[in-house]
């Protein structure tokens, strides 16, 4: 038996052997994180256990449709009444990456840490952490074939929008033969995949392409056009109304222009206060500069959140990356 497979039957005990369990993935959960949510959901449930899911952070309305039955709270709007000793924490690289939720953990909870983050630093009392997984759900799988569950439609539906949207539909470099592997399981099993690339990947709400267009003549480059970036302002964001995740998406503008090394956008979250994205054509390993402001992620695709003015962040960001070119 491999390590990963010492740590799959590891995550199974942990899940069978417990019950009552409290799921969590990343403040501002994104494509992989509710479909990890999601699908720990629709597993727990198969096994006939109890569970509540909570985020930190609203769930974007395309990805309702993913959830089924199972409702996730959202900390910053309602706080639970009570608190749980048995977490599984889902895509999140660190413990800090739970946010506020940890609130809702008894003192001596144990939790089983899932994640393929290669800056995961194994906080688990149990940990399933695969940096070479494309996706949080291509583990969880394996975890599922582990447990021997019967597949059905939701389930399949979870993990299938989870590997779309972290492989940039079946694009980037993490698109491996493992994952088109699973991809065909999950169609199988009766994912949509037509309608969920036009769902998760192609369509646009109003305020999100009105963004777009006043987000495109805020793009900059170095001089030397290796880094490029985009900027938005919570002053943007109000004036055409849109909702924290419509810039996803944003920083592969600039990446993908040709020359460009590293591409960057700044989203400004208070006056004083800037989360920053990272995307990397694959000369710079953008988790490990953002590591060092705090954040974290993958070589290619790394965030942080950075105190300081938009300018600030901005002319501190592209100096820290300059030099790793
Ligand atoms: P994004 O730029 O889309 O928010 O995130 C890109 C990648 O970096 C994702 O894998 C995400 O989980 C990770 N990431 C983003 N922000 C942070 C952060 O503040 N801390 C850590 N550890 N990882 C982050
Ligand atoms: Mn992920």
């Amino acid at each position: 038996m491999n390590r990963y497979e010492d740590q799959l039957q590891a995550a199974a005990r942990f899940i069978r052997n417990n019950d009552d369990f409290l799921v969590v993935s990343h403040v501002s959960p994104d494509g992989d994180a509710i479909g990890s949510t999601g699908a720990v959901g629709f597993l727990l449930q198969l096994l006939g256990k109890s569970y509540t899911l909570i985020n930190e952070g609203r769930t974007p309305n395309k990805y309702q449709m993913l959830l089924g039955n199972q409702p996730i709270v959202d900390y910053s709007l309602e706080t639970p009444s009570r608190r749980f000793g048995r977490v599984i924490a889902v895509d999140c690289a660190d413990f800090a990456r739970i946010g506020e939720v940890h609130n809702a953990f008894e003192p001596d909870v144990k939790l089983l840490n899932i994640d393929h983050h290669p800056t995961n630093d194994l906080y688990g009392n149990v940990n399933l952490v695969r940096p070479d997984a494309a996706a949080t759900v291509e583990i969880l799988f394996d975890l599922a074939q582990t447990l021997e569950i019967e597949w059905t439609q939701p389930l399949a539906t979870s993990i299938y929008a989870g590997l779309l949207t972290d492989t940039g539909g079946f694009r980037y470099s993490n698109t491996t033969p493992n994952v088109f592997s699973i991809a065909e399981k999950m169609l199988r099993y009766g994912a949509e995949g037509a309608v969920l690339a036009e769902l998760l990947l192609e369509k646009m709400t109003f305020p999100q392409i009105q963004l777009l267009r006043e987000a495109l003549s805020t793009l900059s480059f170095t001089e030397d056009r290796r880094i490029g970036w985009i900027v938005v302002s919570t002053d943007l964001l109000n004036r055409v109304g849109a909702a924290d995740e419509d810039s996803e998406g944003l920083v592969n503008i600039p990446r993908n222009v040709e020359g460009v090394e590293v591409g960057l956008l700044f989203k400004q979250k208070d006056t004083n206060a800037v989360k920053v994205s990272l995307r990397s054509s694959g000369k710079a390993d953008v988790s490990q500069i953002a590591k060092r402001l705090g954040g974290g992620g993958h070589v290619r695709a790394a965030g942080c959140t950075v105190e300081g003015t938009l300018n600030e962040v901005v002319d501190r960001l592209v100096e820290a990356v300059s030099a790793e070119l």
